[in-house]
């Protein structure tokens, strides 16, 4: 681990990120770094490598020891006194939530007041972004925007609830503290657990060779599905803003599980043979449709999403097929070198 350098920090923007080894936050560390940020993440001890995400950047930020359970890792982090954080940290799988409520609960909901109260206390300018979630809105009118009254339906959704209004809270009490609702955003980084990404993976092992079914669960949920890359920019350019305020983030295009199955399985040149269903991987409650209705987001960030649910079909099966040692169709590639011509993003 490298320890804080405060000569560099006096130069540059320093932002914390918690959950930096995840999805969103391996981007935002590359955004925030190419943007000139000295850039401190929090990672749990693990006795099993988990910095897959951020071992290309290792050496460009600095990383902490801590937990969202733990209150004085998290003082002694805030103690940096960072201008950004970026609360990304959360046992983060609705799934999952159900098996485990109260871990979900004092990770995803109380973490997030550990960390609001250090800021409270030891660093009151700091700027603060919450990682909500359009979970928040369960089955509810679609689309669903800031003025949806909020229904959640899941152990993972009333933590982020909670979150939510903590999040609040502070800023009521003068803490610049932002909700970024967001529906959900995919990409080759997601987690292999979640359904975009497994539906993606499994093709490629079965491309591969390595697998000859796809086992899924409920395939008529439908969800707003975007980009991660272009979320995290969303995230950045909330705690740019004059004033703290929270902001709804979506395609505000929603899809069932099963065309975005189907549409991959053509792309890959497969046909739905090799697709089971099992009530195992099925929620105790589930919501029907998300989908988002955006208000002034997009014209108060200046900002939109650059990629769609179709395109990201094939950016995520590219990158799987790479990822098997395939060559990837191709057509995904080519979205990605256009959209981000200079990126860093070609670690994928
Ligand atoms: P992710 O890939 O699951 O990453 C979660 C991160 O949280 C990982 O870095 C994980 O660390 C860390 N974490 C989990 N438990 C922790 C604990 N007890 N202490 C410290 N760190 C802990 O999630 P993501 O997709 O990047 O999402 C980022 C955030 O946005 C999450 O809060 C999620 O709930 C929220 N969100 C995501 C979406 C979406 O569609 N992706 C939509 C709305 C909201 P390890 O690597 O050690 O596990």
């Amino acid at each position: 681990m490298k320890r804080f350098d405060k000569e560099r920090s006096d130069l540059t923007k320093t932002a914390f990120i918690t959950g930096i080894t995840g999805q969103d936050g391996s981007y935002l560390a590359e955004l925030l770094l190419s943007k000139g940020y000295n850039v401190h993440g929090m990672i749990r001890r693990s006795s099993s490598p988990n910095t897959s995400r951020i071992d290309h950047i290792l050496n460009d930020i600095t990383l902490h020891y801590g937990d969202m359970t733990d209150s004085a890792t998290m003082s002694d982090i805030i103690s940096i006194e960072p201008d950004e954080v970026y609360n990304l940290a959360a046992q983060s799988h609705v799934g999952v939530s159900f098996d485990c409520p109260e871990y979900t609960g004092n990770v995803t909901g109380l973490g997030v007041t550990r960390i609001l109260e250090a800021i409270y206390e030891i660093s009151p300018k700091t700027k603060f972004y919450q990682a909500s979630s359009s979970e928040l809105f369960g089955n509810n009118t679609c689309p669903q925007g800031i003025l949806t009254p909020m229904r959640p339906q899941s152990p993972y959704a009333i933590a982020k609830l909670y979150a939510y209004w903590m999040t609040i809270n502070y800023r009521d009490r003068g803490i610049y503290a932002v909700n970024g609702i967001m529906f959900n955003h995919e990409s080759p980084r997601r987690g292999e657990e979640f359904v975009t990404r497994k539906i993606t993976s499994s093709i490629a092992r079965v491309l591969a060779g390595k697998q000859d079914k796809i086992v899924l669960g409920n395939l008529d949920a439908a969800r707003d599905w975007g980009f991660a890359p272009d979320y995290v920019e969303a995230m950045w350019l909330m705690l740019q803003q004059d004033e703290p305020d929270d902001y709804v983030v979506g395609t505000e295009w929603s899809l069932r599980i099963w065309r975005f199955l189907t549409d991959a399985l053509d792309y890959a040149g497969l046909g739905d043979a090799i697709i089971t269903t099992s009530a195992a991987n099925k929620r105790p409650t589930d919501i029907d449709r998300l989908q988002a209705t955006t208000g002034s987001t997009y014209s108060r960030l200046k900002w939109k999403p650059t990629l769609y649910w179709d395109d990201l079909v094939k950016v995520m099966v590219d990158a799987d097929m790479r990822a098997e040692g395939l060559e990837p169709i191709g057509e995904g590639d080519a979205i990605i070198r256009k959209l981000y011509p200079d990126k860093w993003w070609e670690g994928d």
